[in-house]
């Protein structure tokens, strides 16, 4: 059965025509599975009881089930899922001052094979489907307003499991029906896609629908790019420069350029100094973001102080560059250490204490 997160307002309209019904029913259900968190088309009742009982019998509005709930000290909570073909998938809420964000996931596994990333170890399983990544801001949301939380859920980087621009035309959808004023209401240059660089697909969401871009470049140059990033074989640093350059720009909003700092490969004054020959004067900002060690991972992190020098160096240079916090390192939420299996979760010998939260 069809889930029926799955459409976008667009599509509900078609939908809702081919019911024989007005367009405005379609605005009503939009508003339902979005903003209103509903779970049961009964609930829906300013639709007319043969409509509910027609989308009922045709849709449906299930969630992956939550297998698990982990917060770690510094307050980041990673929420599990088990999909309906018992792939288990992770987002991360990370609390901020004023505000929560979401990083979620887009893909089981990922095929990009990074060096430096547990997903990326894994391989490749399957694209997420829209209702899928939809369905973990719909779970975050239910599970701060359960907690009577006040702050909002404001930002979300797509930068969990998978690379979204892989599930381009799921990913397009996700955003239209996360940024629609009638439904989620998120702002644009509050949707952040992290990328690894897919020059064609980079374009064609600068095209259909520009959302804030971060580019995973961790690399200023192709030779040392390569031994960390396949898909650098095929797509050069002058090319990402040049799409990021064409790159719409949300309310003069800048493209991220993350750049993974790795003891000895990357952190080195030579790239501190090619990174400004790369980006000076672009309406760019350089996170820098710690490396995560993992015994699987054959590279280290950087001491505090070399972070910093690198940092002083670009910022000397004039170029914008923060430092990413690690958040959720003791819960294995941080960057790059997504990698849910099945087998953790059935048999969680080694697990933390579990936790469930009620729906509603
Ligand atoms: N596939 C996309 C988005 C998901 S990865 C991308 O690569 O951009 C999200 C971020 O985590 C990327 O910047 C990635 O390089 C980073 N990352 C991966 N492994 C990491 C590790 N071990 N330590 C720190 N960051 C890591
Ligand atoms: Fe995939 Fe991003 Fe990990 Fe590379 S860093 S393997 S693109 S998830």
């Amino acid at each position: 059965m069809k889930n029926i997160r799955d459409f976008t307002l667009e599509e509900l309209e078609i939908l809702v025509k081919d019911l024989g019904e007005p367009p405005y029913r379609a605005h009503q259900i939009f508003h339902w599975i979005t903003c209103k968190g509903a779970q049961s088309f009964h609930e829906m009742t300013n639709l007319p009881n043969a409509l509910r009982k027609k989308l009922s019998e045709n849709f449906s509005l299930s969630l992956p089930e939550v297998l698990e709930i982990k917060e770690d000290l510094d307050g980041t909570i990673k929420l599990a899922f088990l999909l309906e073909d018992e792939e288990v998938i992770e987002s991360v809420i990370l609390p901020e001052r004023d505000h929560f964000t979401l990083c979620v996931s887009t893909q089981v596994g990922c095929a990009m094979g990074c060096k430096f990333c547990l997903t990326g170890k894994m391989g490749f399983k399957r694209n997420l489907k829209v209702f899928e990544i939809i369905s973990q801001v719909v779970w975050a949301k239910r599970f701060l307003k359960n907690r009577g939380e006040e702050l909002p859920l404001r930002n979300i980087v797509f930068m969990g499991m998978g690379e979204p621009l892989a599930n381009l035309r799921n990913l397009i959808k996700a955003l239209k029906i996360l940024a629609h004023p009638m439904g989620f209401n998120f702002s644009r240059k509050r949707l952040t896609v992290s990328t690894v660089g897919l020059i064609k697909e980079i374009e064609i969401l600068g095209r259909e629908f520009p959302v804030a871009l971060a580019v995973s470049l961790h690399a200023p140059t192709d030779e040392i790019r390569k031994t960390l990033i396949p898909i650098a074989y095929k797509y050069s640093i002058k090319e990402i420069l040049q799409v990021v350059k064409r790159f719409p720009r949300i309310k003069n909003g800048r493209t991220t350029i993350e750049y993974l700092l790795l003891k000895d490969l990357t952190d080195t004054s030579f790239c501190a100094e090619k990174l400004v020959e790369l980006f000076k004067g672009l309406p760019i900002k350089i996170n820098l973001i710690p490396f995560n060690p993992h015994p699987e991972l054959p590279f280290e992190r950087p001491s505090e102080k070399r972070m910093e020098e690198f940092q002083k160096f670009l910022l000397s240079h004039g170029i914008l560059t923060t430092i990413r916090k690690s958040k959720g390192l003791k819960i294995s939420a941080a960057c790059g250490h997504l990698r849910a299996e099945i087998q953790k979760y059935l048999f969680p010998n080694s697990m933390n204490k579990k936790t469930t939260i009620r729906t509603g």
